[in-house]
């Protein structure tokens, strides 16, 4: 009869490269960001979770690592940028909508670093992330690799059209703004789900001379399509076509 050997279960270890600057532990770190947060109106337990868990400092370069949980936005090359802690996680609160437990699929317009997708991945059954920009979707390929994360899609091409393989969508979040939502992610959008998204809007009326940035909550219902606008934001612009 073959013997057999005991297999030494290896211990669960504290990630030993947290960068310098850090600290020997930066759940503190993330912590605190999280009570910053949450002193700021982000009452989502959920969300305060998924923002305290995934290390945005693996997000980016390394001499920005000191940065990283400051609530501001990054370079992440390309010249794009990390939103804002505050803003991934005001928008992830508004994609919920208050309800328990996990979402459905999520499509994510402008993947970046692949922060978001990270964050997304704690709160969603699904994340299809899609970059329009080839060396930042192999940028968040690479981040991403270490989390191991099966249920995140990483898509490379031009979100503007949506990704219909994966519809319909229980949620939708663009991390890049627009003169209009289009229409295939309304499209893309089950009935009874919620998209949010910065768009560029007239507030002072149609013949207003001055443009700015809002974040657009717009919620498909069996009776149709209700948008709500609500504070300005500033995001990077979103394009069409890839490169
Ligand atoms: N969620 C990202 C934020 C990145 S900034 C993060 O956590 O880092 C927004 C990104 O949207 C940029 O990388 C930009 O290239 C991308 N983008 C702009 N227009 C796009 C489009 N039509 N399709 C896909 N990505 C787009």
């Amino acid at each position: 009869m073959p013997t057999s050997v005991p297999v030494k279960k290896a211990k669960a270890v504290a990630t030993p490269d947290v960068p310098h600057g850090l600290g020997m532990d930066s759940s503190a770190v993330r912590r605190r960001m999280v009570e910053k947060l949450t002193a700021q109106g982000l009452s989502d337990a959920l969300v305060q979770k998924a923002m305290g868990a995934v290390e945005r400092h693996r997000f980016v370069d390394s001499g920005l690592v000191n940065q990283a949980y400051e609530d501001t936005s990054l370079p992440i090359g390309l010249g794009q940028t990390i939103s804002k802690p505050s803003v991934v996680a005001r928008m992830i609160e508004l994609l919920r909508k208050g309800v328990d437990g996990r979402m459905g699929r999520v499509l994510e317009i402008g993947t970046g670093c692949g922060y978001q997708a990270a964050v997304l991945s704690h709160l969603a059954t699904e994340v299809y992330s899609i970059e329009r920009l080839r060396g930042l979707h192999d940028k968040a390929r690479d981040n991403l690799r270490p989390f191991r994360l099966s249920t995140v899609h990483l898509l490379f091409g031009d979100g503007m059209v949506g990704y219909a393989a994966g519809a319909p969508y229980a949620a939708i979040i663009a991390a890049a703004g627009g003169d209009a939502i289009p229409q295939a992610w309304i499209d893309q959008l089950a009935v009874g789900g919620r998209l949010v998204a910065p768009v560029w809007g007239k507030p002072g009326g149609k013949g207003a001379a001055t443009t700015a940035q809002a974040l657009v909550v717009l919620d498909k219902t069996p009776q149709g399509v209700r948008q709500t606008v609500l504070e300005a934001v500033h995001f990077v612009p979103l394009k069409s076509g890839v490169a």
